[in-house]
């Protein structure tokens, strides 16, 4: 009996060690959370498909090599910003001006540092400026042109503002606001209205670090501030986790987002699912938002209350996923 009881308990321990087993490295990716509908157009998903495949594909390499965590983020974003597919860089959609205003953020989770934009007009790549800002700075968050004139100090690339705006969306936007229909109808392009993007990763060397970028909401009033570039709201890591936002940014801030997610499960001590359904069940309200998230032992979660949210993951252990819609 007394033997019995002993192999019970060297089985729990098994499970709990195993639960908590330590990966090499993990990186999770989102291309925007919303409500894609599943009978869009196969070539289009297809099209969502592959480039969060071709995304995902660039932090990996990164990280299977011993790369750090901070380049597989900033690597990963830079394709979708350049892809005009989602509302970052390239592709962003229009603020109530007809502009297009971009915000974005980096974290760098271990050593608890941080750099972030919002309203840049002119730079092509803003998690790269967010990078710079976070390591060439003595501060971490700069708006319009502060940050764009960080970006000349530091080299960072500077676009005329017409390079982000995708001709076929700015017609459908403009004939929206017009009262000719939704911008979704009139681009058929059911993608269109998400599109944020983050990546999320653990590297070889045990670092965290989240990122995020995007267009933030399409019609927002000038000098409209979203969740991503607020640190703690739509971006966030630390030593235990690193967390990337999207949806609708105002709940998001409202709930803190992701430092709620953080800070659940530092002081509940809980495992990051715990944490994430916390945050998405009970904190936000249904159609709201999604996360992405990786805590120090490699765990991913990505979790959204909207019905779909485009996004990619894989670790060391040989993990895979490459999915649109909520399971
Ligand atoms: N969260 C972004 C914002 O509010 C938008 C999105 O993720 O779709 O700026």
């Amino acid at each position: 009996m007394k033997r019995f009881f002993t192999s019970i308990l060297l089985v729990l321990f098994a499970i709990t060690i195993n639960a908590q087993e330590q990966k090499e490295w993990a990186i999770t990716l989102h291309g925007g959370a919303g409500y894609y509908p599943p009978d869009a157009p196969a070539e289009q998903v297809a099209a969502y498909m592959a480039s969060l495949e071709e995304a995902l594909a660039i932090g990996q390499e990164i990280l299977e090599n011993g790369g750090s965590a901070l380049d597989a983020v900033e690597q990963t974003i830079r394709y979708l910003e350049d892809n005009e597919l989602y509302n970052a860089g390239r592709g962003a959609v229009f603020t109530a001006e007809g502009k297009n205003e971009l915000d974005a953020a980096i974290m760098h989770g271990n050593m608890l540092n941080a750099g972030a934009l919002t309203g840049a007009t002119t730079v092509k790549n803003p998690i790269s400026l967010a990078r710079k800002i976070m390591e060439q700075s003595n501060h971490v968050f700069f708006s319009g042109a502060g940050a764009e004139a960080f970006a000349d100090m530091t080299n960072v690339e500077r676009v005329d503002p017409v390079y982000f705006r995708v001709e076929r969306r700015y017609e459908a936007w403009k004939r929206a606001n017009a009262g000719e229909g939704s911008v979704k109808e009139l681009e058929q392009n059911n993608g269109w209205k998400m599109g944020t993007v983050g990546c999320v990763a653990l590297d070889k060397d045990g670092n965290l670090v989240a990122g995020t970028s995007t267009g933030g909401m399409t019609n927002k009033k000038f000098g409209r501030v979203g969740d991503v570039p607020i640190i703690g709201s739509g971006t966030y890591a630390d030593d235990l986790v690193a967390v990337s936002a999207t949806g609708w940014g105002e709940r998001i801030m409202l709930n803190v987002s992701a430092h709620t997610l953080a800070s659940h499960m530092r002081f509940t001590e809980s495992e990051l699912q715990q944490s994430m359904d916390y945050l998405v069940d009970e904190k936000l309200n249904p159609r709201e938002a999604g996360f992405i998230a990786v805590d120090k032992f490699g765990n991913i979660s990505m979790k959204t209350n909207t019905g779909s949210m485009f996004r990619a993951a894989s670790d060391s252990e040989g993990l895979k996923i490459i999915a649109i819609w909520e399971d």
